[in-house]
């Protein structure tokens, strides 16, 4: 038994030092594409379930490496923020989103949501950064909501506390706060209230299966309510079917976003169509 662990020890630790290596070698590649240009922002609507109009998108970055298959950012969002390059990355993807969006929001009303990584919440200009970045687009403050994962603003931490005053004094200006993958994790009621937020995204990990999925339906249910009680606006994620739709229609929940409606997509194919009225 004992060589048995010892071998596994060996192991683990050339396989941990494989990944190492594997990891330095893709934040190596990430930052070169990042200089080459090889990333895109592409955009999923989302649509406010009293009219079905998209009201707002959500920027979702890709990795296109020229002749190569997309990459999508699962596989290099994490290395990009365990190696910090996400401040870099996080800042080219707002200066592209804000700058493509800024008419869509003149000619439309559409606003904009990106999602922002809590490493980028530890730069001291991170709040400067946004300001600078809105005046240089065009689009107004008022038109940008960013997501955020709720781990970041919970502890007592000093990450956490500049966090906060990062939000709290971006949210004076107007850019809206969302909570990302609300449902997962730690999801605690009681902080919602006293947190800086204004926006509430349900996980589409908590979308029903069908009509006869009684426990899963009454719990978007209690977490629709529970953010209307606070007067957030909800967004559901994941609405994949029709049945989705018409459900958190008739529980109350303001916007939805999902396949069902539209899959993210360039700019371009946005341009062309997606502002309208979509089929239910
Ligand atoms: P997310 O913020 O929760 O984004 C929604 C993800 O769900 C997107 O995956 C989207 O394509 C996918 N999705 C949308 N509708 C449906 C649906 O009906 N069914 C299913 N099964 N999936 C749906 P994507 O684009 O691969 O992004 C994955 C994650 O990567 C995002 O999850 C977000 O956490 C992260 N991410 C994407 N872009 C950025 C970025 O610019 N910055 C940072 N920090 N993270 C990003
Ligand atoms: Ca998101
Ligand atoms: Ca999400
Ligand atoms: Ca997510």
């Amino acid at each position: 038994a004992k060589t048995a662990g010892k071998n596994c020890v060996i192991w683990y630790d050339r396989t941990l030092r494989r990944r190492q290596s594997e990891r330095i070698e893709t934040v190596a590649k990430l930052r070169l594409a990042l200089d080459a240009d090889e990333f895109a922002v592409h955009y999923q609507p989302i649509v406010d379930l009293g009219t079905f109009r998209t009201v707002a998108v959500e920027a979702l970055v890709r990795w296109l490496p020229p002749g190569e298959a997309p990459i999508g950012p699962d596989r290099f969002i994490p290395a990009s923020e365990e190696s910090g390059l996400i401040i870099a990355l996080g800042e080219w993807v707002l200066r592209r989103a804000c700058s493509e969006a800024a008419a869509w929001h003149r000619e439309h009303g559409v606003t904009l949501t990106v999602n922002v990584s809590p490493r980028q919440l530890t730069d001291d200009t991170f709040t400067a950064k946004v300001r600078r970045i809105l005046a240089d687009s065009g689009l107004p403050a008022t038109a940008l909501a960013l997501e955020i994962t709720e781990g970041i603003l919970i502890g007592a931490g000093t990450g956490s506390a500049q966090a906060l005053a990062h939000l709290e004094a971006l949210r004076a200006d107007g850019v809206r706060i969302a909570i990302d993958d609300f449902g997962t994790g730690y999801s605690s009621l009681g902080y919602l209230r006293d947190l800086p937020v204004d926006i509430l995204k349900i996980d589409r990990s908590l979308m029903p299966a069908g009509e006869d999925d009684h426990r899963q339906i009454a719990l978007v249910r209690t977490v629709v309510d529970l953010a209307r009680s606070l007067s957030l606006t909800t967004v559901a994620e994941g609405v994949e079917t029709a049945f989705h739709a018409t459900l958190l229609q008739e529980l109350g929940c303001d916007r939805g976003q999902g396949y069902h409606f539209a899959r993210p997509m360039p700019a371009t194919n946005l341009t062309a169509g997606q502002f309208g009225q979509v089929p239910i």
